[in-house]
């Protein structure tokens, strides 16, 4: 079995001299939770310039979806690279970009023809569908959620409500965006249950916010992840979207999903709103989509993409390679990924799901997939959140060569790549259950 392997300190002298020449250079605006200098990356594996080999279940992100450079994807994308670097779609045609939304326009859930806008990341996904649904409606209010991120460019953060830190001294922002409670069954808003409560988030939103503050018929869009992802990777109950799109139609307000987290096979479908057997009439990708090259694609009904020339552009949106990158990792997941990911994220949740019972500061374990969220609490019975816990077992876990990530306040975050095996899955329960166990012994 292959294990993580920590040979020096971390950061090891290499990364050590490589991070202060970043602190000298580098943007202090990234959050960096700990000291991982990557050098190189296989499959699920991380190494450092020092020779220390890592776990990485969290896939960059949740983007190398294919793993760290997948032999197919590095062909396909050499391939490309010897043809054509750029020539950009704004202005001209090419291949790889026009295979690739033939490709996501078939793939897109339900009968009607689409339409693929690119551009280089999840935020510009975002901030086009924003920007059509305004273009197609013509009305001025949008519908988005607390917990959620859409991306930070000005647009995508109007409706990003994920952390203060995100919107300080960035105002105002875009007007007319109402937030509002997302199904959250662990921690209710409106302290129901499910599913006694009907639904009761959907249901306020038509006979509260249509009936008080919010015209319906000046709404263009809700704006939704279908597992809410940087939030807390919360999955809604399974009425809740059928119920909430059902109330957009109704008004002509525009269902947006935002699949940049939770779309290109992550949960064991190709689209997470397939879970819930809702057709979006837009939907938000990148992340996962090209293995980790930057990509962004927004996917609208033909019949609503129908913006006129030089309404929306970028310079290098939809890069040839990128594109091509791509459609080998759609192959990919057609080819068995998205299988695995929903057989060993069943596997990964039912080895949490008996953790759990030992283990009281496991308060929820969530998920779909392999985006899997295991949200960490004082005692099961109060639920009071335990950020310090998390964040300390974090440290904890890269020290061991086991590299995590959190969500949410308390949550921590699983997202690794679709290839993982079951046995990569053992060792990071492992290194998980040894942690939990000391932060939870150490800080009473
Ligand atoms: N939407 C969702 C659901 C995301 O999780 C993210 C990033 O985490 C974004 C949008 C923004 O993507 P990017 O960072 O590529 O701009």
């Amino acid at each position: 079995m292959k294990l993580p392997d920590i040979k020096t300190q971390l950061p090891g002298p290499r990364a050590a001299a490589l991070i202060a020449v970043d602190q000298a250079h580098v943007s202090p605006s990234y959050t960096r939770d700990y000291p991982l200098v990557a050098e190189k990356g296989e499959g699920l594996w991380i190494h450092d310039p020092d020779g220390n080999v890592f776990l990485d279940f969290t896939a960059g992100i949740a983007v190398c979806a294919t793993g760290h450079c997948h032999p197919k994807v590095v062909k396909a994308i050499k391939h490309q690279a010897d043809r054509l670097l750029h020539m950009s779609g704004t202005d001209f045609y090419y291949t790889p970009q026009i295979e690739l939304a033939r490709k996501l326009a078939r793939l897109a859930p339900g009968e009607g023809s689409k339409k693929v806008y690119f551009g280089n990341s999840g935020a510009e996904a975002v901030e086009a569908a924003f920007k059509l649904a305004r273009w197609f409606t013509k009305r001025e209010l949008n519908i988005a959620f607390f917990g959620a991120f859409h991306g930070r460019t000005m647009g995508a953060l109007s409706l990003t409500a994920s952390k203060v830190i995100q919107k300080k001294h960035y105002n105002p922002l875009i007007p007319g965006i109402t937030h509002i409670p997302y199904a959250y069954c662990y921690r209710c808003p409106y302290h129901v249950s499910y599913p006694e409560c009907d639904i009761e988030c959907v249901r306020w939103v038509e006979d509260g916010l249509f009936r008080t503050t919010m015209p319906p018929e000046e709404v263009a869009a809700i704006f939704v992840e279908p597992i809410q992802g940087e939030g807390g990777y919360i999955v809604p109950p399974p009425e809740f979207h059928v119920r909430l799109h059902q109330v957009a139609k109704k008004y002509g307000i525009l269902y947006v999903a935002d699949e940049v987290q939770a779309g290109m096979g992550r949960t064991g479908k190709m689209f997470a709103m397939e879970h819930f057997g809702v057709e979006p009439d837009i939907m938000a990708l990148a992340k996962g989509i090209a293995s980790g090259m930057p990509l962004g694609a927004m996917v609208a009904k033909a019949d609503i993409m129908v913006w006129e020339a030089g309404s929306h552009a970028s310079t290098f949106g939809g890069n040839p390679v990128s594109c091509s990158a791509a459609m080998a990792t759609i192959e990919l997941l057609e080819a068995g990924l998205m299988k695995n990911a929903e057989i060993q994220g069943n596997y990964m949740m039912t080895r949490l799901r008996e953790m759990q019972k030992t283990m009281e500061c496991i308060g929820d374990v969530r998920g779909k997939g392999l985006m899997i969220g295991v949200e960490l609490v004082k005692d099961r019975e109060s639920r009071k959140r335990a950020p310090l816990w998390r964040n300390a077992l974090i440290q904890k876990a890269f020290r061991k060569g086991l590299l995590l990530l959190g969500c949410g306040e308390n949550t921590i975050r699983f997202c690794p790549a679709l290839t993982v095996s079951t046995e990569e899955i053992e060792v990071c329960l492992t290194i998980f259950g040894e942690c939990l166990k000391e932060v939870v012994n150490e800080k009473p």
